[in-house]
């Protein structure tokens, strides 16, 4: 079972991507690990992906490919994979395409966790902290009693900068723009599976499990 896991930032691919793992028993494979992992085994490529990194700059295409490639290699990917956050691009989709042809593989199924951009908004703006001891909340889906206090020390809460309207609504639109042309390009190949990513966490992993299933068969 080979797999693209595609969803915007606060779809709850993470979420999901670890219920897919358990149930189908396949490596989750993300660009973050992949990276740490290379640069740690200090591999030609591992090193190479880290002299970028330190200098603060995207790691260029030919470098990730190449990790990816000694990746899905790797003896626990045999019977399968879960791609999360790779590819971002249309050329890296390309690039993919190859390399499991050189691998003797396919991609099976494209699963994108499809949540519309306000709800996005709301569920990466809500996170608050506690200046003095660090709890996290969420306006929303964990939110304090008193409005503002923190539960545990009555702390005052913050909002990081990085969760901010402004900040979050770039980030999105960025992936947003990356993502419909991602899915562009997969949909000619009739892969793509779409799942509602507003239902419930418990619903959502049941609508992928089933879709995964009806594949696998
Ligand atoms: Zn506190």
């Amino acid at each position: 079972m080979n797999i693209v896991l595609m969803g915007l930032p606060g779809a709850g691919k993470g979420t999901q991507a670890a219920k897919i793992i358990e149930e189908f028993q396949i490596p989750h494979i993300s660009t973050g690990d992949m990276f740490r992992a290379a640069v740690k085994e200090e591999t030609p490529l591992g090193l190479e992906a880290k002299s970028f990194m330190d200098q603060g700059q995207l790691v260029p295409d030919r470098v990730t490919i190449g990790i990816v490639r000694e990746r899905l290699g790797k003896d626990d990917c045999a019977t399968g994979f879960l791609l999360d956050g790779f590819p971002r691009t249309v050329p890296q989709a390309e690039a993919l395409d190859e390399l499991t042809k050189d691998l003797a593989r396919e991609l099976d199924m494209v699963l994108y966790i499809e949540v519309d951009e306000n709800e996005l908004l709301t569920r990466l703006t809500g996170r608050r902290i506690c200046r003095n001891c660090g709890a996290t909340y969420h306006v929303v889906f964990a939110p304090t009693q008193k409005e503002g206090i923190c539960d545990r020390c009555g702390g005052e809460l913050y909002q990081r900068d990085d969760d901010k309207p402004e900040t979050v609504a770039k980030r999105l639109s960025v992936n947003l723009e990356q993502t419909q042309h991602l899915l562009k390009y997969y949909e000619s190949t009739g892969k793509v599976h779409r799942v509602d990513g507003t239902q419930t966490i418990d619903q959502v992993t049941e609508s992928i499990l089933s879709l995964v299933r009806g594949i696998s068969k």
